[in-house]
């Protein structure tokens, strides 16, 4: 059985009971699940973490299901790597990069969520699922339902990058390319779930799929020693994933797994789309929705669901914002590239461009441990950088125009004998 005693009100508080449902009927306040930490104390502990299996089901105990999971199995436990090269450029000692562009199966952060959110759809009986997405989550919508064998609806905006359509396509999924921005696509969503009844993730089940993103934060701990960071900067799109990886820590602590929870939560966006960031630099208690206008696609949501929670996630935790340019992101997919051979999309660009503004700012010590969330793959957005990389060096296939381009092109300083 489930460790969730239900949903609360984040705004009035009240109670309701697990079902498919968001918000709340009396104040329209998002609902937020609500554990019995005390009971989950009793059953787990580092060795049976330990003893699990080596992904993102292993803190199933601390996830919203009732039984065992049935999507997903190989999502998660993604590495966390000592950025030591990104880290010398950013004046940095204890840099680390938590990389969920290598997540199983379509490559982002958003694998965790739709496994949590569909295990929970197929409980609840659902048939049918669907996604308000800006990329990623159509992706891993498509391809979850199609391994579990369940009809998917993807609601995406028509001027995606080629990659997240392809990658959606090929699941056999029915994807509605929208003319209009995600918040247009987010709202007829909303119209189309009343209408059909369909397991919107996103949506009627966000409270599920929202706690998916805790597992990113509890495996930042667990790999760290058993230890929370001292800072953790993330990008932000509807805002869930920033909150829950503060969630995630602070269960942790709750129940024992770790002392304490330092950590200040850091928030990244791009400027043209920066609701979540522009409030908290402005320290305003108002969102001023915007009209996106980035490369940056995946985290381009100019209303976000959660951007209140998320701002003020970032206050309560002591941490900061900072949003960047298209010429910023640019730049900072290429450093992560060349420092530390990981190649990320342009909400990756976004955080590593972010995190360098936010040390250049003062924000870390030296010796702090930072880690910088990098939650999707640049294979997937060639498009943004393509004409930012350079070009191959083209030559014949003999050693004298190898040894004429070697030379033209001073790509070696001498050669040998
Ligand atoms: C969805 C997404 C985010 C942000 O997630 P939210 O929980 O909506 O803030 C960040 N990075 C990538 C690559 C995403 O696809
Ligand atoms: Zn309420």
């Amino acid at each position: 059985m489930s460790n969730v005693l239900g949903m609360k009100c984040r705004e009035c508080g009240e109670n309701y009971p697990i079902a498919p449902v968001h918000v709340c009927e009396l104040c329209f306040g998002a609902l937020e699940l609500q554990y019995d930490l005390e009971a989950i104390a009793t059953k787990v502990s580092r060795e049976t973490i330990l003893a699990g299996p080596k992904s993102m089901w292993r803190y199933k105990e601390l996830l919203p299901i009732d039984g065992e999971p049935t999507v997903g199995l190989n999502c998660g436990y993604t590495p966390l790597l000592k950025a030591d090269r990104l880290g010398r450029v950013l004046g940095l000692n204890n840099l680390y990069i938590k990389n969920d562009s290598v997540n199983h199966p379509t490559l982002s952060f958003k694998d965790r969520v739709v496994s949590v959110a569909l295990t929970k759809a197929i409980e609840f009986g659902y048939k049918t699922v669907a996604c308000a997405s800006t990329g990623n989550l159509a992706n891993s919508v498509a391809a979850h339902s199609a391994a579990a064998g369940l009809e998917s609806y993807i609601f995406i905006p028509s001027d995606l990058e080629q990659g997240k359509i392809l990658a959606s396509l090929v699941y056999g999924t029915n994807v509605l390319a929208v003319s209009g921005n995600y918040d247009e696509v987010n709202r007829l969503c909303a119209e189309a779930g009343d209408k059909y009844g369909w397991a919107f993730v996103n949506i009627n089940l966000r409270p599920f799929y929202g706690d998916g993103s805790k597992t990113f934060g509890y495996e930042i701990a667990e790999q760290l020693g058993w230890k929370a960071p001292d800072h953790v900067v993330v990008p932000c799109a509807g805002g869930s994933l920033v909150s829950k990886i503060y969630k995630g820590l602070n269960e942790f602590h709750k129940i024992g797994l770790i002392d304490s929870v330092p950590t200040k939560m850091y928030a990244a966006q791009a400027t043209g789309c920066n609701p979540i960031t522009s409030m908290i630099t402005s320290g305003s208690e108002v969102m001023r929705p915007v009209k996106p206008n980035t490369i940056a696609k995946s985290i381009a949501i100019g209303n976000p669901a959660d951007g209140y929670f998320a701002a003020e996630t970032v206050r309560r935790s002591g941490g900061a914002a900072a949003d960047v340019t298209d010429p910023e992101i640019i730049e900072g997919i290429r450093l992560l590239g060349r420092t530390e051979g990981i190649f990320t999309e342009t909400a990756g660009g976004v955080t590593i461009a972010v995190t360098q503004k936010l040390a250049q700012e003062g924000h870390f010590g030296k010796d702090d441990i930072v880690v910088i969330a990098i939650t999707g793959n640049g294979l997937k957005t060639q498009e943004a950088v393509a004409d930012h990389m350079g070009r191959p060096t083209f030559i014949q296939a003999n050693l004298s125009s190898l040894d004429t381009a070697l030379r033209a092109e001073k790509l070696i300083a001498t050669t040998a004998g």
